[in-house]
């Protein structure tokens, strides 16, 4: 796929477009190609490309919340989906709650007839639980709600939320799906194609969509994320062993552990479990700082989802916003995203940052 960088169209006349395109805020299509990926790979009616995962779910919220309307989000939701709630939604009068999703009688209770959605994520950021997307979907479609699922930790190759009873995917696509550190990026896909309508009319209203040249390079990394998934996988499973077995390791957090209260649901739901793993490290937030400082092979970094590993300390670094809060992730936490790289380099280098 080419880069369109137009910003406009040449018009066959008056009133009557080239090929469909007018102006690049409301179509371009290089960012067409992109949008029509994303549906095909999470199988829905319509997909949306966004300059970031913050402006594909600011899009998404202004367009199915108004003034008065209250949202159930994670117990554990990523640090900015919490920041926007809670900053800058709640100023215009949305209301929201944070429950734990893997508590379905919580979910339920916390459900009022204002609700207008319950947003899951899973495997949630940082503490990797799982969320039951199919009874999710019984709740919020039982009281008119629709299930929105941040799919940005799965990606559509491990899990396809809109299968399993969910009305909107969300995406960052700035991690799996693009894959190379090398772009900043956000996608909906949507089930009903009238609420893909009314995104799209709200995508060019608001305006924050993908450039050309960051949709051309999300699509060039698309091509990849099924080998990238698989041995992101299969090296957070020789991680999550040299961890588990660790006397400086104190708790392990991944979907795949027998032990993980979410397993038999992330077994159902995913065809492997990904390559996002935390864990507590003895010692307290020095302790776990210490281990974020002493890595070399893992890069001292925010984000996720690259086919470089990174490591860092959600409660200094990507949940700092969410200190005080219910919100609060535990000081001892250490988030890695296992790489592509050989996996002996990797567990060599978490056990000289463990050991020392
Ligand atoms: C990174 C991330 C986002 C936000 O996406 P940006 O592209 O950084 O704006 C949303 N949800 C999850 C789970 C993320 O990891």
């Amino acid at each position: 796929m080419p880069i369109y960088a137009t910003s406009t169209y040449r018009q066959d006349g008056v009133g009557g477009m080239r090929g469909g395109y007018e102006y690049s805020r409301t179509g371009n299509p290089t960012r067409a190609a992109l949008e029509e990926c994303m549906a095909a790979l999470e199988a829905g009616a319509r997909g949306l490309a966004f300059a970031s995962g913050m402006a594909a779910e600011d899009t998404l919220l202004r367009t199915i919340a108004k003034p008065g309307d209250h949202v159930i989000i994670p117990g554990d939701a990523y640090g900015g989906t919490f920041r926007l709630f809670a900053k800058v939604l709640t100023r215009w009068g949305v209301d929201f709650d944070a429950v734990p999703l893997s508590d379905l009688a919580a979910v339920r209770e916390a459900v009022r007839p204002e609700t207008v959605a319950v947003w899951a994520e899973t495997p949630t950021n940082p503490l990797l639980n799982i969320a039951d997307i199919d009874a999710l979907a019984e709740i919020a479609h039982g009281s008119g709600a629709l299930l929105v699922v941040d799919n940005t930790f799965a990606s559509p190759y491990l899990q396809r939320p809109i299968g399993l009873g969910a009305d909107v995917v969300v995406h960052s696509t700035t991690k799996y799906l693009g894959g190379h550190s090398d772009v900043v990026g956000g996608a909906l896909v949507v089930a009903d194609p009238a609420l893909g309508e009314q995104l799209a009319f709200h995508q060019n209203t608001m305006g924050a969509t993908a450039g050309p040249f960051d949709a051309w390079l999300t699509l060039r990394g698309i091509k990849t994320l099924g080998v990238r998934m698989d041995r992101h996988c299969a090296n957070a499973e020789r991680v999550v062993e040299l961890l588990t077995a660790h006397p400086a390791v104190a708790q392990v957090y991944y979907p795949g552990l027998a032990e993980h209260p979410g397993h038999k649901i992330a077994e159902q739901q995913m065809s492997a479990f990904g390559g996002m793993v935390s864990f507590r490290v003895r010692g307290g937030e020095e302790a776990a700082l210490k281990v974020c400082d002493r890595a070399r092979v893992f890069t001292l970094a925010e984000s996720l989802g690259g086919v470089e590993s990174l490591i860092e300390h959600p409660g200094r670094m990507t949940h700092a916003s969410t200190a005080g809060s219910p919100l609060e992730v535990p000081a001892d936490l250490v988030r890695i995203s296992v790489g592509i790289e050989a996996a002996d380099d990797l567990l060599a280098d978490l056990s000289q940052a463990l050991d020392a």
